[in-house]
């Protein structure tokens, strides 16, 4: 943790560890030192237990509930998965199926989270998933217990687990007394409170060129601003990118667009959205942006055009900060 004192304002403490398969940063002002160590040991404790109930990586409880599942057996859900199963359904049902977190088995076979990159299903494989795919509706909850009705679902909630800690983390640390912060897990990030006396500033990435920001916005207390990318997990084939955001329709990763970032007071919308609205693509991105209900959105298409909402739109032009990158 590294502390920097200025001369009136309460000093800025800034702490980093990998977690969730990330890095995570606090950027944190505050008067109380050992407050935030607190924080900092809470955070790197819970990110841990989320990131082990979660991961498909290794064993964990959801990728032996997802094999229970692929066999047409009944499991005991825990209650995280649970409350992510609850949290999801909207999204997936307002996205058109868009966001779909039961495409699990189909981003495992893509093999995107693989050491050595992955590769290209067949296209028997793929069409099986076009013709019939997997969704929410074919799997039922019943108290703890948890069945599907699809061979080939799979639970997979990368898409919108990180929303969820950050806002279940984020309200920690205010119940904890701290107020202005940045909470950042690897470029997606929730601000409380303002940086002193100004707003904090961020920079969203540009999605072809690393380490440079396209645009930079003020971010006020309470909001969240969430980015999927085509650049974040990825393999190179015959020269052509395949990118982890997959589109149900095709079983395909998205087309149309390199980068989405939505910004929202509710974390989990935020992130659900931008996974979403990426898979909607130039043609559906504003009608799917107002039935998930976020106004303020902004994409970088493939030929790197830069399109927003009005409202992101007002934003970005009023110029107000120099954002570094998060
Ligand atoms: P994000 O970076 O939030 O857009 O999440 C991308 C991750 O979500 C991928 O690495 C997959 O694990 C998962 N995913 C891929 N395609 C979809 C989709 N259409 N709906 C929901 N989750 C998806
Ligand atoms: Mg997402």
């Amino acid at each position: 943790m590294v502390g920097l004192v200025g001369c009136t304002e309460e000093p800025v403490y800034h702490s980093s560890f990998f977690a969730f398969g990330t890095l995570v940063e606090l950027t944190v002002r505050s008067a109380d030192r050992d407050r935030v160590q607190q924080a900092e040991a809470l955070l790197v404790r819970e990110f841990e237990a989320m990131h082990q109930a979660l991961t498909l990586h290794t064993d964990s409880p959801l990728l032996r509930l997802n094999q229970v599942l692929e066999t047409g057996g009944t499991a005991v859900a825990d209650a995280l998965v649970l409350e992510l199963i609850r949290v999801s359904r909207p999204y997936y049902q307002r996205s058109g199926g868009l966001f779909n977190p039961a495409l699990g088995r189909l981003v495992r076979e893509w093999g995107f989270h693989e050491e050595d990159g992955g590769a290209v299903p067949t296209p028997e494989r793929l069409q099986a998933y076009v013709t019939n795919p997997p969704g929410m509706e074919h799997l039922l909850v019943e108290g703890t217990q948890v069945y599907s009705t699809h061979a080939a679902l799979w639970l997979d909630f990368g898409g919108i687990a990180k929303g969820y800690a950050l806002e279940q983390l984020g309200d920690r640390l205010r119940e904890m007394g701290l107020r202005q912060l940045i909470l950042n897990a690897g470029g997606d990030l929730r601000v409380l409170g303002r940086n002193g006396a100004r707003a904090w500033c961020v920079g969203i990435r540009d999605p072809r060129q690393v380490g440079q920001v396209i645009a930079s916005v003020a971010v006020e207390d309470d909001e969240s601003v969430f980015t999927s990318g085509d650049y974040e997990r990825y393999f190179m084939q015959a020269g052509v990118r395949y990118h982890h955001i997959l589109d149900p329709k095709t079983a395909r990763p998205a087309t149309g667009v390199t980068s989405v970032t939505v910004i929202h007071r509710q974390a989990t919308l935020a992130d659900a959205a931008a996974t979403a609205i990426f898979v909607a693509g130039l043609e559906g991105w504003q009608r799917v942006s107002a039935a998930l209900g976020v106004e303020q959105v902004m994409l970088v298409d493939e030929q790197g055009r830069m399109h927003a909402t009005p409202a992101m739109r007002a934003r970005l032009l009023r110029g107000v900060c120099e954002g570094e990158l998060q």
